[in-house]
């Protein structure tokens, strides 16, 4: 079965489409690809708005955004974006 993208207009299987309960077939009218592309232009040309978007759900759900980042830091991605970032961090106090 073949669903066809709303904006890249090719015709891709249902599981390159994320779930949409709200539209008739159960699926975004997006491909996942597209609607990643989206999502990220729409946070960069909207940076201000999303980052302060972003900061207001953690002051509200507090525990939930620890519990995230907890879940996160212990996760593989996690380790490895930290092990990243603190080499960078060394890199640069080397540097100055
Ligand atoms: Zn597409």
């Amino acid at each position: 079965m073949l669903k066809q993208c709303a904006s890249c207009l090719k015709r891709k299987p249902y599981d390159q489409f994320s779930v949409n309960n709200a539209s008739w077939d159960g699926l975004q009218r997006l491909c996942k690809e597209c609607d990643k592309a989206r999502a990220k232009k729409y946070y960069q040309d909207n940076l201000e708005q999303c980052r302060e978007k972003r900061k207001q759900w953690q002051d509200e759900n507090y525990e939930l955004h620890l519990e995230h980042q907890n879940k996160y830091n212990s996760s593989e991605k996690g380790k490895k974006t930290r092990r990243k970032f603190r080499a960078r961090k060394k890199f640069t106090e080397k540097e100055v």
